[in-house]
């Protein structure tokens, strides 16, 4: 018997509404383990290469993990993935909530969709009973709508479901999906994904029992996982702002991006920061399946109500692109929510528009008279409508910064920060050098989540040294030791993507090492993993990542980052005077990857 896992993958085929259970195949989950493994090797088995990202030969695949829904703290992750609508390459997106742990509980480790329904459509799962349903009531609705209609017309709040709004409707290409109304898959476009397929949501609802193999073992170690959590110097700060307490903290080292990365420091952080948000507008926390750090935010604004922001929302919406006003901050994530938009693709597209008419390359006659200066509000607002629908220039805007950039040429590509066309995460790279290394090489484009090396902010040089045999790996500013961190954290940062844990866990408190994550598999699965076969199955699914992407047509030229990066240095501030010497760094990532020269896997 196969603990740990659900035990069937499920095949549907909306074109036909055909759908089919084959059983997990205990040896393809030895060398994927789960999630985005699992995701990564189907796609590179099963996906035609050339296939259209909107066309019914793309897939669709939504994995879990062994251990989701289990004991182990934040066990709550579901990994969507396809080729990408938004960069034409490898594209996938995880989120929270209870959608993952639902759909393991219905006896499922892998979701794979494909074709395309003939009208809107919405996958109804209950364990072993599938069904394709109308969804043409639905078109339209907004995601929080969505869901709430789900439920009432099945009776059954405790529905788990995974929607699209408008936007992924309308094909906006870097639209999401969402479960639980405000975990967002966010990156990538799998929104749009589902949008191509006439899918506006899946549904599940699960009532199974999971197994694990070694009962006792298992909690011993889900103990000792929650005691490093709890232990963790960083765990009541993480509860009480989440990840918007990166605000001040990279205001404080002068990379918080300003006007478009022009600037580190924003002088007015303090009007747009977490713990402004905390003090004036949280009414309570949150939290996803089986977490004890509850780090999500409910708030309430004269504006209306809704969850979050992460710290990539706020700061794409306030100091990236010139707004002070915290309160609109949160009026734009409410609608982000509820309409299915990227906040950081969204928000780099206005960025772009506004450092293009600061700088006299374009100006209102371009845009319909919007007026594009830093910070307007009614512009902004206007936009984002106008993209959400696909109006006048929302049509163009929605597709993307690389492509808006190629559209109106004139020196605007410039200005365009994206690395194979997924536009940059906030964090300034020029005084982060290992994320500048993460954003360059990772497998989706301009990403943080691939490997998140925090380690680099820790100034602990002697814990660096023994650890990656050099002490620069802890010095932030320094171009050295970061190719040797990047490849350990990218390993890390796959572990907690196949075990579907929340990343804010496993990979930026730094506490899940590979023997402990054998240990669980082995006690949850009964299946022979050790600390070698983990990073043996990881590095593979690295390289099949990268080889499906070189299928996609990507190569070396495009590891690197946007010009400012490489060539103007900060100006100011805790981290003046820094470039990333991008090309070097990537060489010797290559090297340590077992890459040849051309990033090719030998
Ligand atoms: S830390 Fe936050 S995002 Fe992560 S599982 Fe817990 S509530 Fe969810």
């Amino acid at each position: 018997m196969l603990h740990g896992y659900g035990g069937y993958v499920l095949r549907v085929d909306l074109t036909t509404g055909g759908t089919k259970r084959e059983k997990t195949d205990p040896a393809y989950v030895m060398r994927a383990i789960g999630g985005r493994g699992l995701n990564s090797w189907r796609l590179y088995d099963e996906l035609k290469r050339d296939a259209d990202p909107l066309s019914e030969e793309n897939m669709l695949l939504i994995g879990v993990g062994p251990l989701t829904g289990t004991l182990l703290s934040t066990s709550a992750y579901t990994t969507i993935s396809g080729k990408s609508p938004m960069t034409g390459i490898l594209g996938d997106s995880a989120a929270g909530g209870f959608f993952g742990p639902e759909l393991k509980q219905a006896g499922y480790d892998q979701i794979i969709i494909t074709g395309r329904a003939e009208k809107p459509c919405y996958l109804f799962i209950a364990d072993d009973f599938v069904e394709v349903r109308d969804a043409s009531h639905l078109w339209g609705k907004d995601i929080w709508e969505t869901t709430s209609a789900i439920r009432k017309e099945c009776s059954d709040n405790a529905i788990q479901v995974a929607a699209i709004g408008p936007a992924g409707e309308n094909l906006v290409r870097y639209a999401t999906v969402a479960c639980n109304n405000s975990r967002m898959f966010g990156r990538s476009g799998m929104g749009c994904l589902f949008g191509s397929k006439k899918l506006k949501a899946v549904a599940v609802r699960g009532k199974g029992r999971l197994s694990v193999s070694d009962p006792l073992g298992f909690m011993d170690l889900c103990r000792e996982l929650d005691r490093r959590i709890m232990d963790h110097p960083e765990y009541e700060r993480r509860k009480a702002l989440g990840s918007t307490l990166l605000m001040k903290a990279l205001h404080g080292i002068g990379i918080l991006p300003t006007n478009h990365f022009q600037e580190g420091l924003a002088p007015y952080v303090d009007q747009v920061s977490g713990e402004r948000l905390a003090e004036i507008y949280k009414v309570k926390n949150k939290a996803c399946y089986n977490c004890n750090i509850h780090c999500s935010r409910y708030y309430i604004t004269e504006d209306g109500e809704s969850e979050g922001p992460e710290f990539e929302t706020l700061c794409s919406y306030s100091s990236r692109i010139g707004n002070d006003d915290l309160r609109f901050a949160l009026k734009m994530n409410a609608f982000l929510n509820r309409m299915g938009v990227d906040s950081l693709s969204s928000g780099e597209t206005i960025g772009w528009a506004m450092e293009c008419v600061q700088r006299g390359l374009l100006g209102r006659d371009d845009f319909e008279g919007l007026d594009f200066t830093w910070g307007n509000r009614e512009t902004i607002e206007k936009l984002l409508h106008m993209i959400v629908y696909r109006q006048g220039i929302g049509d163009l805007f929605a597709e993307g910064t690389r492509h808006l950039a190629r559209h109106y040429g004139k020196g605007t590509e410039e200005y365009a920060f994206h690395v194979k066309g997924l536009d940059m995460i906030c964090g300034d790279p020029r005084g982060l050098k290992a994320f500048g290394l993460t954003y360059a090489i990772a497998s989706r484009g301009a990403d943080h989540l691939r490997a998140e090396p925090f380690f680099e902010l820790t100034e602990r040089y002697e814990e660096s040294e023994r650890r990656f045999g050099t002490r620069d790996a802890a010095d932030r500013l320094s171009d050295n030791g970061k190719a040797v961190l990047v490849e350990y954290t990218e390993r890390q940062a796959l572990l907690t993507d196949c075990l579907t844990m929340c990343k804010n866990v496993g990979l930026s408190m730094d506490i899940l090492d590979f023997e402990f994550a054998a240990g669980l598999l082995r006690t949850g699965t009964g299946l022979k993993f050790t600390e070698g076969k983990v990073n043996e199955a990881l590095r593979g699914v690295i390289d099949a990542e990268r080889r499906l992407n070189i299928d996609f047509g990507v190569d070396a030229s495009q590891d690197t980052l946007p010009g400012r990066f490489t060539r103007e240095p900060l100006r100011e501030g805790p981290s003046k005077g820094n470039v990333v010497p991008i090309e070097k760094m990537v060489k010797e990532y290559y090297r340590l990857r077992g890459w040849d020269d051309d990033g090719v896997p030998k």
